[in-house]
């Protein structure tokens, strides 16, 4: 261990140790003056992280705390513009850049491989949280405000207050507000860190500032620097700040009183009026698991597993066969809190089956404790975890961020710093506890059935109140704006114009040139190379991607799916889950699932539609089925999934009913907060076949082709398992599969011994494709949604214009949305979020808001689009910045299994690493005068360009002319 200075720059170091898991050397310092820790977690990994958190106890549900972490972005002492972040967004190499608030702390993480970039991001980080302007017009545009409107009527707004309308518009939300609330009250959790909509109005500006005054202190405050990172750079960047700060004090750990007896809580939620309330009900039984120890947090993380983790977990299984409800909610530990909460329960139930439901969970458990669990059941959830633990593999987020957010959740309830990055020995007391009998039935018995801290939420629905409250809100603003006196009038005016004043004069050139800059040279000219090779031809094609994944084959297993015909498509959203889960002629998915557990780190498989570059008839749909295990695991997993494959059981038609039912379920749940997805998705079917290949795999005809099928289950069942029958036999053929390995020649060499068997186990010859003609979608649709809140979406497809694709239109792309549509729909409108997508493939480009309390005035925006490009006008220095800031997110790290999977993804659609090549050199050699070659498909875009909108049933109807047919969703 080299050595690391006792003291320097104003700090003393405290411990020093090295951390086996992830190969890193953990430092902590403490400032002498303020007290404030600094942590270290020196590895090699050049994509270096920051965090720097505070504690930060609601004592309300104004959502300060949130509104704090949105404003300190806009505008520091020595970044005195109105937006950094967003400039900074514009223009950095950043690999991750966000801010996020929890219930007890806010954390602001940065990432960057590049070491002048982390420097810049870390300083512009230090300096929004320790030296923000603050300013009234900040708290007005990312809190909220009065404003008054046409009818001189008051009106509230603000983006922190539309992005909360949306977050609560999603009835599992307010669920899991309602588990704090009820399980936690009296202490912090009782209130909403994010804000109330009803609440968020009685927060004043000098409350605001007070609570960064108490709050934003390095006392109270933890640093984290993860990665290749300078130490004595990192403690001279943190002292500059910290020097200025007299000590304050530490918020302590947050209390939570332990509550003697059970309780049950009902709420309403609001449902569209004219919706049908039944099995729409949620359920949740949620217990405190008191304090947890790193070993206690691990044991419950795989308790969950072993109750909740797959279909086939013993209590989600009962759950479902009880036939209570449609599907489970099983979140598990929830660790995010002083004293966690370990819950699960049921939606798509009725209130009345309550007690039914807590009954069944209770028996359950009590079986599991008196019979013992499945040894198969521990074992493969053990695995699993441990799985995920070695792998570290959190799909492209920075695994220094990752580690960096386990310390600050150590930091927050005062826990050993680094004791969550440590998991080999609580693991192996775990494993030894179950060599020793009995470890998960007593942690069962204990904590889960003895446990009186516990609360069961109801949460149903209710068709009048969306109306009642409205109206509560319309009465208060209406008696407002009657108490308000003509001064009042004025200032409130007044305010607005000044928040309009500011929002309208752009940054100073000065102000701007105080945000770093990087080079152009910055950017590698290089493209990323990634491996491909083709291994097999024919029988099932096998290509190989070789990367170092560290023990792990990643395997994709990919079969053509354009046999099926036209009726029997949309089977395909949901074969591969059917494949899975209803257990095989050998097994019952319980046992099936467990042996998955047991021999792999995941099986999943999912269908998609791709098609060839700039041909979107060219279509290839396809069932895709992507599985990871260890090397010496992988005649195994190909065992399984042969098994799988040949007798998955596709007449169990219980089993059936009972997936069908609860992807339903879940579909009804994601598509009100993700409105912009599903309106993305209609109106790529729109404008091309492959978009209406994916629309039916995973849209709103994949929602509609569910709830048709659900009532065939029951008419005439028979029909619909012939046809699964068909499907099984038209997609699952041997020359119809293409399988591709990520990992290194022994993964390649032991995948290879499978594939005869493979070959010899299904039909061979492949079948012709079908003809397909989509025309579910239509321009100008509007969906309505139980939400006031909209997802209003614009698109049209610019290759069917004749453009020719130019690699600078991704930065015309990124300017669009970092600079017109933030400022046109973000901060003008309030809308939670807005950006153009453009699929260089499809040529589709699609312009989506999101939570936005407008419709109209988003689709102005989008209609001053072709103005703003003709008017771009960016001098070099500026366009390298936008053009960096473009690199940054093209460039962003992947983990080897994304780089294999992208690699075999170019070869489908039919692009070489020399095309990757060329756009890089065109973007790397773009001007703004590049533009030009795009001005007349943005005005196209603008005129001709359908609309779809997920929204308000009000905000459709005020716009009813736009569109050429409205109706509900649910
Ligand atoms: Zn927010």
């Amino acid at each position: 261990m080299p050595d690391h200075p006792a003291s320097l720059h104003g700090f003393t170091l405290r411990s020093t140790q090295t951390i086996a898991e992830s190969d890193s050397i953990a430092l902590l310092y403490e400032h002498t003056l303020t007290g404030a820790p600094v942590a270290f977690l020196l590895n090699d990994d050049d994509n270096k992280g920051f965090v720097i958190a505070f504690r930060t106890p609601p004592s309300d549900s104004t959502g300060v705390p949130h509104i704090l972490e949105h404003s300190v972005l806009n505008g520091s002492a020595r970044y005195p513009v109105k937006e950094p972040f967003t400039e900074i967004i514009r223009s950095s190499l950043n690999t991750f850049l966000n801010a996020f608030t929890y219930s007890d702390r806010t954390a602001y993480p940065v990432a960057s491989r590049n070491d002048q970039d982390f420097r810049n991001l870390v300083r512009i980080y230090l300096d929004a949280v320790f030296a923000p302007l603050l300013a009234e017009t900040s708290f007005m545009q990312e809190g909220w405000h009065h404003k008054l409107n046409d009818q001189d009527q008051l009106e509230v707004t603000g983006i922190v207050y539309n992005e909360m309308i949306g977050a609560y518009s999603s009835p599992e939300n307010q669920l899991a507000d309602a588990i704090y609330s009820q399980l936690y009250p009296g202490s912090i959790y009782a209130h909403s860190s994010g804000g109330k909509p009803e609440n968020i109005p009685d927060l004043s500006f000098d409350e605001f500032l007070a609570f960064h005054e108490q709050f934003y202190s390095p006392t109270n405050s933890l640093a984290v620097f993860a990665g290749n990172v300078d130490v004595a750079e990192s403690l001279a960047e943190m002292a500059e700040y910290l020097v200025r700060f007299a000590p304050g004090t530490l918020a302590p750990v947050p209390a939570i009183e332990a509550q003697a007896a059970p309780v049950v809580c009902t709420l309403p939620y609001s449902i569209g009026a004219d919706e049908d309330a039944a099995h729409k009900t949620f359920v949740q039984r949620a217990w405190c698991t008191g304090e947890l120890t790193p070993e206690q947090g691990l044991a419950w993380t795989i308790l969950g597993q072993i109750l909740l983790g797959s279909a086939g977990a013993p209590l989600r299984r009962a759950l479902i066969e009880s036939g209570l409800g449609q599907e489970t909610m099983h979140w598990g530990l929830d660790g995010d809190v002083s004293k966690p909460n370990f819950s699960v329960g049921l939606k798509g139930t009725e209130p009345d089956k309550r007690e039914a439901i807590e009954l069944k969970i209770d028996e359950t458990l009590a079986a599991l404790v008196d019979d013992g669990i499945d040894t198969c059941q521990v074992t493969a959830a053990l695995n699993t975890i441990e799985f995920q633990l070695r792998e570290a593999n959190y799909g492209g987020f920075p695994p220094n961020l990752h580690d960096g957010l386990r310390v600050i959740g150590a930091w927050i309830y005062d826990a050993p710093l680094f004791s969550m990055l440590e998991y080999e020995a609580p693991l192996q007391e775990i494993r030894d506890g179950v060599t020793a009998g009995r470890y998960f039935e007593t942690l069962i018995e204990q904590s889960l059935i003895n446990n009186q801290h516990r609360v069961t939420i109801v949460l149903a629905p209710d068709t009048k109140l969306a109306q009642q409250q409205q109206e509560a809100l319309t009465a208060r603003l209406a008696a407002q704006r009657a108490a308000l006196s003509d001064d009042g009038v004025a200032r409130v005016r007044e305010r607005v114009a000044e928040l309009e004043r500011v929002q309208q004069t752009p940054d100073t050139p000065e102000a701007l040139a105080s945000i770093p800059a990087l080079p152009r040279s910055a950017v590698k000219p290089q493209a990323d190379v990634l491996p491909f090779a083709m291994i097999a031809d024919d029988g099932p094609r096998l290509s190989f991607s070789e990367r170092n994944t560290r023990g792990i084959a990643y395997v994709k297993l990919r079969f053509d799916a354009a046999a099926v015909p036209q009726p029997l498509f949309p089977y395909l959203g949901i074969f591969a889950k059917l494949l899975r889960e209803t257990g095989t002629a050998k097994r019952d998915y319980s046992e099936l699932l467990a042996e998955l557990g047991i021999h792999t780190g995941g099986l999943s498989g999912a269908s998609g539609a791709s098609c060839k570059l700039a041909d979107t008839t060219a279509v290839n749909p396809g069932l895709t089925f992507v599985g990871k295990a260890l090397t010496h695991s992988v005649p195994q997993m190909f065992s399984l999934l042969r098994e799988i494959l040949t007798s998955a059981r596709l007449d169990d038609l219980e089993r059936v009913r009972e997936i069908v039912r609860s992807v339903i379920a879940n579909t009804r749940s994601a598509v009100v907060p993700s409105g912009n997805r599903y309106a993305s998705m209609r109106l790529n079917a729109v404008h091309t076949t492959v978009g209406g290949y994916s629309e039916a795999l995973s849209g709103l005809e994949q929602f509609f082709f569910l709830q048709q099928l659900e009532k065939r289950l029951a008419t005439e069942p028979d029909a619909v398992l012939g046809e699964l029958q068909q499907v099984r036999e038209l997609v699952l053929r041997s020359s119809q599969c293409h399988v591709h390995v990520t990992g290194g020649a022994a993964d390649l060499a032991a995948v290879q011994t499978e594939l005869a068997a493979l070959a010899a186990d299904l039909p061979g010859e492949a079948l012709p494709a079908t003809e397909y003609s989509w025309t579910a979608a239509q321009a100008g649709e509007g969906w309505i949604l139980p939400a006031n809140v909209q997802y209003v979406g614009q698109g049209l497809n610019l290759y069917s214009l004749g453009l020719n694709y130019h690699a600078a239109f991704s930065v015309l792309s990124h300017l669009i949305d970092q600079e017109y549509l933030w400022n046109a729909v973000r901060v003008k409108g309030n809308a939670y979020g807005c950006s153009s997508q453009f699929d260089a493939i499809t040529g589709q480009l699609n312009c989506l808001s999101y939570r936005d309390p407008h419709l109209e005035q988003t689709l102005e925006a989008y209609a001053g689009l072709p103005d703003f490009v003709q008017a771009v006008d960016l001098s070099a220095s500026e366009y390298d910045r936008v053009l960096i800031g473009t690199m940054g997110g093209l460039d962003s790290p992947r983990t080897p299994d994304q780089e294999g999977s992208l690699a075999f993804r170019r070869h489908l659609i039919g692009v070489t690493q020399e095309l990757v090549q060329q756009r890089r050199d065109e973007v790397l050699s773009s001007t703004v005068a590049d533009f030009a070659r795009f001005q007349d498909a943005i005005a196209e875009f603008a005129n001709r360009g359908t609309i779809c909108v997920f929204g308000s049933q009000e905000a459709l109807e005020r716009n009813k002319t736009r569109f050429s047919r409205i109706a509900p969703v649910l």
